[in-house]
């Protein structure tokens, strides 16, 4: 039978393996995504959770959060928080494409 500290220790390892796996792949990505004053990011808001991590990756204060109601009034969440670009601060860096966790953030052109 599996141990406490057995299975403490396979999800440790188990979490360095996917965090691995996914660095690699946002290496990979950085490869692909075009960067540079003539692009700016863009957020598609449905797939925003409002998790912040775009604002702490962004140098250039180029990303304000605001608050969207719920689609279903039967939903009590004290804030529903979205994500959205400033347009004239950001300078297309795509930083904050790499930080979002559910593939919100993408770059277009201006
Ligand atoms: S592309 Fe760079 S400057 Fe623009 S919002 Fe993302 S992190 Fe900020
Ligand atoms: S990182 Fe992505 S999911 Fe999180 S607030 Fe920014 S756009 Fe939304």
């Amino acid at each position: 039978m599996t141990s406490a500290d057995d299975l403490a220790s396979r999800r440790a390892a188990e979490a360095i393996r996917i965090s691995t796996a996914l660095s690699s792949e946002k290496g990979l990505r950085l490869e692909e995504i075009e960067e540079g004053e003539h692009m700016v990011a863009w957020v598609t808001e449905k797939l925003c959770i409002g998790c912040d991590h775009c604002t702490i990756a962004c140098d250039d204060d180029a990303i304000e959060l605001y608050h969207k109601d719920m689609i279903s009034p039967m939903m009590n969440v004290p804030s529903n928080r979205k994500a959205r670009i400033l347009r004239d601060p950001c300078t297309g860096c795509r930083l904050c494409v790499l930080a979002c966790p559910t593939d919100a953030i993408e770059m277009i052109e201006r």
